[in-house]
């Protein structure tokens, strides 16, 4: 349970000597219980204190870091069980599984075919976050070799997925300077697993129960291993939520650190590629930190980024692209000019419509605090002063087309006649949906 304000002042000094910069030490209680200020504040702590108070500061997922560089996983450190509530802060890293019983030729061509599974979407890069490679063959040595193969091929971190101890001490000894994640521990392997995750200092799964789970970590962490992942071992689909539901309750709710780590699922289908993928959209939602899939096409992988991406943009700043002047292949003087507003899915739509119409275009973009045109419109915040501003401005679009005609949302056509006159532009009302702009541009021409 998180501590409250009152169980945080008793162990403070009480002395109430305001250098922390609060008028009491009741005060900064409260401060430190809503997590606005770091216990460091308090030059007078004792370490029994600080040793008592340790729980108010640390965070009730624990921050586990898989890999090395550039595409090191961060995951944990969640605060919340809605992302409404602030926002959900590591996204979930998707591990796409290959087999060690795969020869070398076809698991360099899964693994490379892998490492490109990167994605254009709204102005951010998206894709695959790890490569688990599973230990199918049954041989240590083959798990081991193909493990060091997989990582020379690949900038993703690696998932070792065994729970023979000896064939991940092979493995890990193998690639321990790029950090894999081990998973991993099981209540039958556990001091054999958990001694190899201490030894190399690396990152750990522990399956269990629910309610064995707590036990699990709790041993694992005596033997030495603290970097924890908890994958629950689940009945079916429904439980899986279920569980991964009570764990994030118990993380958060109750403060419960014996489970404050990061989840993790193992989602990997092969009977049924199409179930696989929708009940992954499902356990990014909640609260998987980790997903092991094992599809690996474009068709499957892009609708669940897309999912990931959705769930982990902060709620409260709208996605957006830089306002200005956005050029649509190599536009001219007399290529058409269209008006929108910056919010990310607005501006990508309807440049894709633009670039399938293949007229050559500018794009004025407003700024609009990432809102799309109708609510930018009933907020003013897409308002005809602001466009006529932007269309006179000196060294703006004005002085890129010789014409004066600009195109702007069927949505706001109400603003044609007003907009005419503040700017002095010819205005054309477009198409109310941007499906209708590669018509409308070619009918320009
Ligand atoms: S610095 Fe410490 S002892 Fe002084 S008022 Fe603040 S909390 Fe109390």
């Amino acid at each position: 349970m998180a501590l409250t304000a009152l169980d945080i002042f008793k162990n403070l000094p009480k002395t109430n000597c305001k250098d922390c910069g609060f008028p009491t030490c009741l005060a900064f209680a409260m401060q430190l219980a809503a997590k606005r200020v770091e216990l460091v504040k308090c030059p007078h702590m004792t370490d029994a204190g600080k040793a008592a108070l340790e729980s108010a500061s640390a965070p009730p997922v624990k921050l586990i870091t898989i890999g090395d560089g550039e595409r090191k996983v961060a995951v944990g450190n969640e605060t919340v069980l809605f992302r409404h509530e602030e926002t959900f802060h590591h996204e979930t890293g998707i591990a796409v599984q290959v087999s060690d019983s795969l020869s070398e030729a076809e698991l360099t061509e899964k693994v490379k075919s892998i490492n490109g599974k990167f994605y254009e979407r709204v102005g951010f890069t998206i894709g695959v976050s790890l490569v688990a490679l599973k230990h199918d063959s049954g041989d240590a040595a083959a798990f081991a070799a193909a493990a060091g193969n997989a990582q020379n091929m690949s900038q993703l971190p690696l998932v070792l997925m065994t729970d023979d101890p000896g064939a991940m001490k092979a493995a890990a000894e193998k690639i321990k300077n790029k950090k894999p994640l081990l998973y991993g521990i099981t209540a039958e392997n556990i001091d054999a697993m958990a001694g190899v995750a201490a030894e190399m200092k690396l990152p750990v799964v522990v399956s269990g129960t629910v309610e064995t789970l707590a036990d699990l970590t709790q041993k694992t962490r005596k033997l030495g291993a603290g970097d924890l992942v908890l994958a629950p071992v689940s009945d079916g689909m429904t439980g899986t939520l279920q569980d991964l539901t009570r764990l994030r309750r118990a993380q958060l709710k109750k403060n419960f650190r014996d489970v404050g780590f990061p989840l993790l699922v193992n989602a990997a289908d092969t009977t049924d590629p199409y179930l696989e993928i929708a009940r992954s959209s499902c356990f990014i939602a909640k609260y998987a930190s980790i997903l092991v899939i094992s599809g690996h096409e474009d068709w499957q992988l892009l609708p669940l980024l897309t999912v990931r991406q959705n769930i982990y943009t902060d709620p409260q700043k709208p996605i957006q692209v830089k306002p200005g002047v956005w050029e649509v292949g190599k536009p001219g003087p007399g290529s058409p000019v269209l008006v929108t507003t910056n919010f990310s899915l607005t501006y990508y739509t309807v440049e894709g419509e633009v670039t399938a119409s293949r007229v050559p275009s500018y794009i004025l973009v407003m700024d609009t605090e990432g809102t799309s045109v109708l609510t930018a419109w009933a907020a003013e915040k897409f308002t005809v002063e602001m466009i006529a501003s932007k269309l006179k401005e000196s060294g703006g679009i004005g002085d890129k087309v010789k014409h004066r005609k600009v195109v702007i949302p069927g949505l706001v056509a109400v603003m044609t006649a007003k907009l005419k006159e503040e700017s002095g532009w010819d205005v054309l009302v477009g198409p109310r949906e941007a499906t209708g702009i590669p018509k409308f541009l070619k009918s320009m021409a």
